[in-house]
This record gives structure tokens, sequence and C-alpha cells, in this order.
């Protein structure tokens, strides 16, 4: 692993340390993205352990806000994101995450489903680009979720929605298509082209790098991250191992390197902390070197791009430092 770098997709829910002195270990720097998900804590809760981790490890640590939908369906709703979004910067929040909750779970009547260009979330976008905020943005799945299971590509997916049925698309024949969401996506973009955007995992385009080079190209202000499709990015470099290698250079300003390993207390600190430290390793080792690699996502082989190291401390570090302000490290 390089030198110095930053894990730029996290979600550090709960106070143990273990993670933390691992990360010292690396000398790494954390990304933590609060995320309104039904199975986390409230949102003021997952800031709280941010701001302790902060002042324990000034410089380090950075986070992003998010808002709750408690006041959907109210006239209150759009006032309320704003406000909590507002409290969140108050505490030194980056800026604003949007999860793919919006379109999978919250309805219109009963029958269509809200997406994220509809109009009520406007006001919400244009104070986010009145004040220069950043917006993370992680609209629709991985195309694997609107397949069966058994025609899933690689097997974290496979495991993900065999857990969470409640959002595998692919058993619900009335929720937006793959397709409806990246549209909505794109349109929402469409609306505020100087919001500086990071479509997370890849946009949800992981199965394609000439998708993800499309919106790179066609939104300036954009920028996106791995966090979480690697193997994607691995299972292509099987069959197009210099496009994938290309794609990395030619944008290699605007890729930011996660891992997107949640903490929730679920899995014990010390497992959550060797797994942070077999993804950085393993993610270097693709990334960086040209060894031969295979993967318990998918069968068979592939080999590490080998990208410059120019490129690699740009989506290790450089560009994480300087889109998230990690200033101090
Ligand atoms: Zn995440």
């Amino acid at each position: 692993m390089i030198s110095k770098f930053i894990d730029a997709h996290v979600h550090l829910n709960t106070h143990s340390s273990e993670k933390m002195e691992k990360m010292m270990e690396y000398n790494a720097g954390f990304l933590s993205i609060n995320t309104n998900i039904p199975f986390f804590d409230e949102i003021v809760e997952q800031e709280k352990i941010i701001l302790e981790y902060q002042k324990k490890y000034p410089g380090r640590i950075k986070y992003f806000t998010t808002f709750n939908f408690k006041k959907w369906g109210s006239s209150h709703f759009v006032d309320d994101a704003i406000c909590q979004i507002k409290r969140g910067l108050e505490n030194g929040a980056l800026g604003v995450k949007i999860w793919k909750d919006v379109g999978f779970d919250y309805h219109q009547k009963d029958k269509d489903f809200v997406m994220i260009d509809a109009p009520i979330f406007d006001p919400i976008f244009e104070y986010i680009q009145e004040n220069n905020l950043i917006l993370l943005g992680h609209q629709g799945e991985p195309r694997n979720c609107w397949l069966p299971l058994e025609k899933m590509t690689v097997n974290s997916d496979r495991d993900y929605f065999k857990e969470h049925p409640e959002y595998h698309m692919f058993l619900k024949e009335k929720h937006p298509s793959y397709e409806d969401h990246m549209r909505a996506r794109d349109q929402m973009l469409d609306k505020f082209p100087d919001i500086t955007y990071v479509g997370l995992h890849l946009f949800s385009m992981e199965w394609s790098i000439d998708e993800v080079a499309y919106r790179l190209d066609r939104y300036p202000k954009t920028l996106t991250d791995v966090a979480g499709r690697v193997s994607h990015l691995q299972l292509q470099a099987k069959v197009n191992w210099k496009g994938i290698r290309d794609f990395f250079i030619k944008y290699q300003d605007r890729i930011i390197y996660g891992t997107d390993v949640i903490d929730d207390g679920i899995i014990p600190a010390e497992e959550i902390a060797a797994r942070f430290e077999h993804l950085w390793n393993f993610h270097y080792d693709f990334f960086a070197t040209r060894k031969t690699l295979s993967t318990p996502e998918f069968q068979g082989e592939f080999v590490g791009l080998n990208l410059p190291k120019s490129v690699v401390k740009k989506i290790f570090y450089t560009n994480a430092k300087e889109t998230y302000g990690f200033y101090n490290f």
C-alpha cells in the first residue's frame, strides 16, 4: 500500500478503536458517510461518533451529512431536510449524501415512485448548488439488482440481495427499472450542472466503464468513486484489461478510492479492522501491480492494472484530499 492514503467511503458507526489503530498503522484517513439507512443509527447518532473521532485523530477524519424522510408527505419535508443539512454543516460536515432510498421506498399517491429528479427535491438541490456543497449520490443499484440471483455477476451482490429482498428489484414488478434510475439521476444533473456531484459506486454503472466515462464527459463537475465495486472492475479486467487501465489513466483526476466498509457493530471490531487491511492491500495489488489475482467474487483470474505511480497516488490520496479538503493530512 502507498505510504499515505485516504479510504474515502466508509461508514464508521461504532466507537471501536481497532479499525482506527489500523488506520494509524497504515497512515490512512477516512471519509465517513452518514446515511439514512433503516438499519443504521439515527443520523445524529452517526454524527456524534464522527465528531469524537475527529477530536481524537485530527485532520484524518472527514464526514458527510444527510437527511431523513420523517416529514415525508407533510408540507415541512423540504424545510426539515434543509434544516437537517444545516445542522450537519454547522458540525463540520463537508456536504450532503443522498441514498438510493429515493426511488425505492417513497411513494406518491400509492403508485408512482418519486425519483431523484422530481420537482419536490429541487429546493434541496438549489440549496446545495447555491452554497457550493458537494453532493454524494448513490442512485439506483448495481445492474445485478434487476437480475435473478443466479444471473448476478459477482457474489457480493448475490449475498446482499439474498439478505435484502426488499431491495432486490428483480422481485418487484412495479418498481422503477434500472434505466429509470439512471435517467432520473442524469436529469437531475442536467438541472443542476453547477453542483459538484460524486457519483458513488461508479454512478451505479459498474458493469460498463464506457457508461461511467460517458457521465464524466457529459457532466464536467462530477467525479466518481469505486467503493464496493472494485470486483466489477476486476471482472471486466479479465476480458478488457487495457480498456480498464486506459479508463483509469484518462480519468485519473476524477476517480476516488474507497472501500465502503460498514462498521455498524454487527461484525466484531477485530474483523472490521482485518477487513480494512485485507481490502486496502488487495485493491492496491489490483490497481498498482501486475500480479495475477483472484477473488471469491467470481471464477477465474485477472491481472493487476499496474497503473503508473502518479495515477495510483491521485486515486488513493490526492483526489480525495482535494475534493474533500483533507488539508491537514
Ligand atoms: Zn456506502
